[in-house]
């Protein structure tokens, strides 16, 4: 799906690696929501959100209230829980599941592979300075610029498999990093 400005992109504190968030905004009656919610009536409530991309949404709200955090050097993977929202409907929940059924029942796995595919794009960044980080970060995020460059529909250009999609980004990275040590002198 290609709709613009719907993603922050900004380098972490922690990291200084280019990171992307969901843009929140008002919309009608409420404030800070996602740009995917989409408010509907139902018979129990007159206003709900639900999310208007629940097939396609990002990996962050698939596996919620579980969290990620992978250690890009040692390969290791590190899972934490979310506080959920008051209006949670699991929040009251004594239910106990192991991560692995959890992972497994929510079909996480190639999630997962994918995410982990496109990480491998960070090392492309390291030692690098944090003007290079944060253009790399949209290239990275906002990969649908290659194509509107290019004068292409990004849903007809956008190559189908991610494979070949992080192998396009990286391409367009190393190009780039060519063109800012032309440019800039040393980059390390
Ligand atoms: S679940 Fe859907 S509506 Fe909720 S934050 Fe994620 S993309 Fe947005």
């Amino acid at each position: 799906m290609y709709k613009p400005s719907l993603a922050v992109i900004y380098l972490g504190d922690q990291s200084g690696l280019p990171q992307a968030s969901l843009d929140f905004r008002t919309n009608g009656r409420y404030r800070n929501i996602c740009p995917f919610a989409e408010i509907v009536s139902t018979p129990k409530f007159r206003f709900k959100l639900e999310c208007g991309i629940h097939e396609v949404k990002p990996l962050a709200c698939r596996i919620s209230p579980l969290g990620r955090f992978k250690n890009l050097k040692s390969g290791e993977n590190f899972y934490f829980i979310h506080k959920p929202a008051e209006d949670c409907c699991c929040i009251n929940s004594n239910k106990r599941i192991r991560i692995l059924d959890y992972i497994r029942d929510n079909a996480l796995g190639e999630y997962f592979e994918n995410r982990d595919k496109a990480s491998e794009l960070y090392p492309l960044l390291f030692n690098t300075p944090s003007e290079f980080k944060y253009i790399a970060g949209f290239m990275m995020f906002n990969f649908d610029v290659m194509y509107l460059s290019q004068r292409l529909n990004p849903n007809l250009a956008r190559p189908k498999s991610f494979d070949i999609l992080v192998r396009e980004i990286r391409k367009l990275i190393l190009e780039y990093k060519q063109f800012y040590l032309r440019t800039n002198g040393k980059i390390e």
